[in-house]
């Protein structure tokens, strides 16, 4: 190999297309043509990926997080003894990023072996890219938890403002952003859909017209595919002592009850527990 490992076990992390076959590099076919084996998340992708390229007489071996610890020492320890490349791919995109792999990455660290990246498709950073939302700092989540209160949390974290990234699939797209506005009515989103695929589609706009082409598009059944979703929220006031919060719960509190006001809590970036005694100090006049 002419890169610059010099004869030391050596991974190459290389990274594959997420839907179109032309975004591999050269670097990662020479990789792949060239390393001892490849460590793949599913063999029979990666068969198919090579065969695409004419690579054939690949030796695959299946790193999935279901066998990755009993595989793992064995398989380093041969990379390391015999002074072998390898290559790491996943099913798509780059490995280790919502895919398995960084506990295999990280003992090959700690034994000494070289790890190399070997750069390219990321549906995270492609959505990024084109998004033309504020991109100079962001928030990589990649898929949210199955869990409604888990998420809920989630953005209410969010709130105070920022670039959200997350993965997500077709059948739950339109309940999380549904309770993305439900917390963040005032955010800007950008999906992107089946990137660099036939059906390729990225949508931007405000979440309550990017939820309306939505439902549009599960009406006339072409939801489908893989989803990347980019939430933009302005910065928020940060913290309770803001007049405008202080203001808002005052008129408030004048037709409802704390108990109500309460209820929805999750509007304003300050826990429950905050608000209930904000809301106390301001009705015993302290405020
Ligand atoms: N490691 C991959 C990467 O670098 O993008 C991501 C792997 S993760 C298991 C797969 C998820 O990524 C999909 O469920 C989808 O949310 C997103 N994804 C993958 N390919 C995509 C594409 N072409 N367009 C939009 N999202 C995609």
């Amino acid at each position: 190999m002419s890169d610059n490992s010099l004869k030391q076990a050596t991974i190459y992390v290389v990274a594959t297309p997420i839907g179109n076959l032309e975004d591999i590099s050269q670097r990662a076919l020479r990789i792949l043509s060239e390393v001892d084996f490849i460590l793949s998340e599913d063999t029979r992708v990666t068969r198919k990926l090579l065969s695409s390229f004419n690579i054939s007489g690949k030796k695959l071996i299946s790193y999935q997080d279901y066998n990755e610890e009993n595989k793992k020492d064995s398989i380093l320890s041969k990379i390391k003894d015999e002074s072998l490349y390898v290559a790491l791919v996943s099913d798509a995109g780059t490995p280790c990023i919502s895919d398995p792999g960084y506990r295999l990455i990280d003992t090959a660290r700690t034994l000494g072996i070289n790890v190399i990246p070997i750069p390219g498709p990321c549906a995270a950073v492609s959505l990024v890219s084109v998004s033309g939302l504020p991109s100079d700092r962001f928030t990589f989540v990649g898929f949210l938890s199955l869990k409604q209160s888990v998420r809920l949390n989630e953005f209410k974290l969010w709130s105070t403002g920022g670039s959200f990234l997350f993965y997500e699939t077709a059948k739950r797209i339109l309940k999380t952003l549904t309770e993305i506005s439900s917390i963040i009515p005032e955010c800007t989103v950008c999906v992107g859909k089946e990137l660099t695929k036939y059906y390729e589609t990225t949508l931007r706009s405000s979440i309550s017209e990017i939820l309306t082409t939505l439902k549009e598009m599960d009406q006339s059944s072409t939801l489908k595919g893989e989803f990347c979703v980019m939430v933009y929220v302005p910065p928020q006031v940060q913290t309770f002592n803001q007049e405008d919060i202080i203001e808002e719960c005052k008129q408030r509190l004048q037709k409802e009850s704390i108990k109500d006001i309460l209820e929805s809590f999750s509007k304003y970036p300050v826990s429950r527990k905050t608000l209930y005694k904000l809301l106390l100090d301001i009705k015993n006049n302290k405020i």
